[in-house]
């Protein structure tokens, strides 16, 4: 069975068919660096890394090109400089590794490429004197803005028109546009401000502009797929679309355009701008990455998403049951093709609770059986594992981790010692107390001839 994916510009799903099997490219917006994120902007990198890897099984590691870019010159950056007096320069590069180390936490793949908009600037320039000879885009009071009018597909993605277009653009409606809808390609700065020469004056370039330059830069003018949270489709992917069509005679951004679902707390999607935000790193002190990715995937990537903390104490749990029986192989190097109907679950538009399905499936199956058979089906289920980016770590280390409730692996090291002590000195009442209060806690002490060690059980 071939990849199909949900391609929201045909409103279908669609059979993928790359334009180069040898050359398949993926591009994903990325985030604009200036504070920490939060677990709902995770979601969307994480669906998009299992697509990046879906597509390197399919047509080879080699053969995936994957470009997320760091918007990295923005209102927000700059009146977080101003707020706390740290250069641009310093918090855009904080924040883009914090997000980078967040995702290598959650298992993510490195992508191929991760432009930033500052090392692109005379690019944009060019970009904007193309769709100004072509007719597309005007200068006016130092701005250079878009003209809607000059693509007639626009709004064809989101089925935006009219006046929801004004209101949705949360435009102001500023007297040197021709029309309301019309957005910013480039606009002037302030002397406080960091700017960029142009034929238009000091200033710096429009969001929007960014991703499309980035992406013909690093990847070509017509990409295989381009994603993104669906609240993206308009007006950022709208724009995003008419600049390019009009800046490459026409020719289409994307071949197929991939949206995620919101992630969601309660009935409401998860942003700075309500405050129920739950930050990624906050969440990295208390759970294992590999249990947060478990829960980002569980549900379709298109469906919404409810966080709760049961949902990631479920998660923990089920991860659980598989290192258990992946502590049969920890030793074991072989790695097999993983299980087909995992990977057709996945080539089925990223079906990942059909896929746990069938790893929980699988597990089951595996848990009934001995010796070599059930070593052979534990090491397919760590391969369908290692595809979809879960049970690479050793089992004995999962054990010992952190859950979130319950001891750290440090404060029981401790409390081992001290046993140990209490045992040397036949005090055997606190060395019975001390395992009991662990048992309660759920931590198994076991006792070997090189000293006592200890898992979660
Ligand atoms: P923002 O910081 O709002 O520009 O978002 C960065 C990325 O995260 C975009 O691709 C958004 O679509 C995505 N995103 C933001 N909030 C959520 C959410 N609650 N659920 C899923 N994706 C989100
Ligand atoms: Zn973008």
């Amino acid at each position: 069975m071939s990849l199909a994916v949900y391609d929201t510009m045909a409103r279908e799903k669609r059979v993928f068919e790359p334009a180069d099997p040898k050359r398949v490219t993926m591009y994903v917006c990325g985030p604009t660096v200036y504070n920490y994120t939060h677990i709902g902007n995770a979601r969307s990198a994480i669906v998009f890394d299992l697509l990046f890897r879906v597509l390197r099984h399919e047509y080879g590691a080699a053969h995936v090109v994957y470009s997320r870019n760091f918007t990295d010159i923005d209102d927000k950056i700059i009146t977080a400089s101003k707020e706390t007096g740290a250069p641009i320069d310093e918090i855009t590069k904080k924040f883009a590794q914090v997000y980078t180390d967040e995702l290598d936490a959650l298992n993510a793949l490195a992508p191929t490429g991760t432009p930033r908009a500052t090392e692109h600037i005379p690019d944009m320039i060019a970009l904007i004197e193309r769709l100004i000879e072509a007719g597309a885009a005007y200068a006016a009071e130092g701005h250079v803005l878009f003209s809607i009018e000059a693509f007639a597909d626009y709004g064809r993605l989101s089925g935006v028109d009219g006046d929801e277009m004004i209101a949705g653009a949360r435009v102001e409606v500023a007297p040197y546009k021709k029309n309301p809808a019309d957005f910013v390609l480039w606009k002037p700065a302030a002397d406080d401000e960091p700017g960029w020469e142009s034929p238009w004056g000091r200033g710096r370039p429009g969001w929007h502009l960014e991703c499309s330059v980035m992406i013909e830069k690093g990847l070509g003018e017509t990409i295989d797929i381009h994603c993104g949270g669906q609240d993206l489709r308009f007006p950022h992917h709208e724009n995003e679309i008419a600049q390019s069509a009009c800046a490459h005679d026409g020719a289409p951004l994307a071949r197929y355009w991939m949206h995620n679902g919101f992630l969601r707390m309660g009935t409401d999607k998860m942003s700075k701008s309500l405050g129920n935000v739950v930050l990624t790193h906050e969440l990295l002190k208390d759970w294992p990455g590999e249990v947060i990715r478990w829960a980002l995937l569980s549900a379709h990537y298109r469906q919404p998403l409810e966080w709760t903390e049961d949902l990631l104490r479920q998660s923990k749990r089920q991860l659980d049951r598989f290192y258990r029986l992946l502590e049969d192989v920890a030793d074991s190097k072989d790695e097999p093709a993983p299980p087909e109907s995992i990977v057709l679950a996945l080539k089925d538009d990223l079906n990942t609770p059909e896929a746990y399905a069938g790893l929980h499936e699988l597990r089951d199956i595996a848990a009934q059986m001995e010796g070599e058979a059930r070593r052979n089906a534990a090491l397919r289920l760590r391969a369908a594992g290692r595809l979809m980016g879960f049970f690479q770590a050793d089992p004995a280390a999962w054990f010992k981790g952190d859950s979130g409730d319950g001891p750290t692996a440090e404060e029981i090291d401790a409390l081992l010692a001290k046993r140990a002590e209490a045992r040397k000195a036949k005090d055997f009442a606190t060395s019975d107390k001390i395992r009991d209060d662990l048992a309660a806690q759920g931590i198994v002490i076991e006792d070997g001839p090189d000293g006592a060690t200890w898992r979660r059980a």
